[in-house]
């Protein structure tokens, strides 16, 4: 009777770094069916265990300056240390009418680039419980020098003011809890009225006919 849209949905996920964004979506895609992470380009240096083409695809500066030039970023940003990041659009677009979900984990500027040009996505906003558990969370990791630690947290309180921007908040602080959260988001998004194509219930005169004939 209800006709939805069978596109899949598009997930903005933004974060402070450290708040625990990577976590939380990688333990979301091993449990649920359809939902993938899109992979960005980027022209920061692979960490040590990051693989080219599933961490990220790891690009030269010229080169991702020569797809700007062609447009092939739904979105993209230069983020910490001046690094270029963007969201190859081909890939998003193919899995979304494939009607599979796609999850970008991206910063705050590419999510407002991609709220001007898609009002089909949700936005969500991952939070620390605390500020001194996302300084633990950021220094535990190991992947960041004392300096990175230090600019990181300090973008942290800017970013965190921009969280009334975005469709939902979840604080991260037991990981299951926030993957199951998120996981209900989804789930809701699923059912909103505006993602219903069509209601066809045929001709009613005859239906009523039809279906109250024995009463
Ligand atoms: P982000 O992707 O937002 O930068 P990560 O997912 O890398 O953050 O998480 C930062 C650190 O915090 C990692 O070491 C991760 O294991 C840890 N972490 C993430 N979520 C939680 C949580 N809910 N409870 C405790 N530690 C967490
Ligand atoms: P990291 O270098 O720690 O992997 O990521 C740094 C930041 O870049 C994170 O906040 C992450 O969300 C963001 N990021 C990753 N990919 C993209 C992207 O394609 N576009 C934008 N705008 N930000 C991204």
């Amino acid at each position: 009777m209800i006709k939805r849209n069978e596109q899949g949905i598009l997930i903005v996920v933004s974060g402070p770094s450290g708040c625990g964004k990577s976590t939380v979506n990688k333990m979301l895609i091993n449990s649920r069916k359809n939902i993938i992470m899109s992979v960005s380009d980027t022209t920061r240096a692979k960490r040590n265990g990051e693989i080219n083409g599933v961490d990220y695809n790891y690009i030269t500066k010229e080169e991702f300056e020569k797809n700007i030039e062609s447009d092939k970023y739904l979105e993209y940003a230069k983020v910490h240390s001046n690094k270029y990041y963007g969201t190859p659009s081909d890939f998003v677009n193919k899995k979304l009418k494939e009607g599979i979900d796609v999850i970008l984990e991206i910063d705050l500027e590419g999510a407002r680039k991609v709220n001007e040009k898609r009002n089909d996505a949700v936005f969500i906003f991952i939070m620390p419980p605390s500020m001194e558990i996302l300084k633990s969370r950021l220094i535990n990791r190991k992947t960041e020098t004392k300096e990175q630690v230090i600019e990181r947290f300090k973008t942290a309180y800017k970013e965190i003011n921009e969280v009334s921007k975005y469709n939902y908040v979840i604080v991260n602080d037991k990981i299951e809890d926030s993957v199951k959260r998120m996981s209900s988001i989804i789930d809701a998004e699923k059912s909103r009225v505006d993602r219903i194509e069509d209601i066809y219930l045929g001709n009613e005169e005859e239906l009523i006919h039809e279906i109250l004939m024995d009463i």
